[in-house]
């Protein structure tokens, strides 16, 4: 059964890979015996350690992608380091609040761009390498907004509400291909990204209210899915959007 789980060998690429949930993903997929290509703004050297006392490989690799532009430059620099890309999670995500009425171009073309534009074309560029050995796994990250509408966040929504429509086109193209394009929708996560909801007394006890956990989700909580959905033991998996929210949607 562990071989069903087993990355060893494997190259993945963790977008937002410096903190939060995607720092928590690449040091799933290190445990389970992948070699990792962080990518964020800022460099993710805290993550890179960690993964370092595991005894996997990392290359730090520094990309802005509100841009398409640096795509090529992270799957060269990849490919150079490591040979080949077996994993991609797309993770990098960004969000905005502000009432609708006033909510600006600006942000609306932000948020776009890094959680929408940007997953797509770099599934793609990874993809046209994993199909070369016809095998892949991409794990896009959406969210419960895919599901529902959200407060003050119209373009995030939007996004994440996209990122579920990109993961099931590319896999009715590439299942044939031997890729695996899934996504994991987490529920309401304590990291970076929520932390106006958590500093709000009232939203955060409302939130709070409604998970039948009894608790906010922390990065840890991905481990085992993202791990499931990076392995063979996923192989037959393709285009499903993977809630993890500790029972926030059957509410
Ligand atoms: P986070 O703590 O804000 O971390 C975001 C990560 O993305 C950081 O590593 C950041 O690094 C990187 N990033 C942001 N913009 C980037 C850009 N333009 N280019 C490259 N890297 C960029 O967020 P999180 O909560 O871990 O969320 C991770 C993903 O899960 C996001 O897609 C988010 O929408 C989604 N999600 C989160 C929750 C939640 O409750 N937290 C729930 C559902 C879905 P740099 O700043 O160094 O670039």
């Amino acid at each position: 059964m562990n071989t069903l789980f087993d990355l060893t060998g494997k190259t993945a690429i963790v977008t937002g890979a410096s903190t939060g949930l995607g720092a928590g993903m690449a040091l799933a997929l290190a445990e389970a015996g992948a070699d990792i290509v962080l990518v964020s703004r800022n460099g993710s050297a805290g993550t890179k350690k960690e993964i370092e006392k595991k005894g996997r490989n990392t290359l730090d690799v520094v990309a802005d992608l509100s841009a398409t532009s640096q795509i090529h430059m992270i799957v060269e620099k990849t490919l150079l380091e490591f040979g080949k890309i077996d994993i991609l999670i797309n993770n990098a995500g960004i969000i905005r609040r502000t009432p609708a009425i006033d909510f600006s171009e600006k942000d609306w073309d932000e948020v776009m761009a890094v959680n929408a534009k940007t997953v797509f074309f770099l599934a793609q560029a990874a993809a046209k390498d994993m199909m070369k050995r016809k095998d892949g796994k991409i794990i896009n990250i959406s969210s419960l907004l895919a599901f529902q509408g959200g407060i003050l966040v119209p373009s995030y929504a939007a996004s994440k509400g996209a990122v579920a429509q990109i993961t099931k086109a590319l896999a009715n193209e590439w299942a044939q291909h031997g890729i695996n394009v899934n996504a994991i929708a987490p529920g309401y996560m304590a990291t970076n990204n929520t932390r106006p909801l958590q500093d709000d007394p009232a939203r955060s006890k409302a939130i709070l209210d409604r998970i039948p956990a009894g608790r906010w989700g922390k990065p840890d909580d991905l481990k085992g899915t993202v791990v499931f959905l990076a392995s063979a033991a996923s192989d037959y998996v393709n285009g499903h959007v993977l809630v993890v929210d500790g029972g926030w949607l059957a509410r």
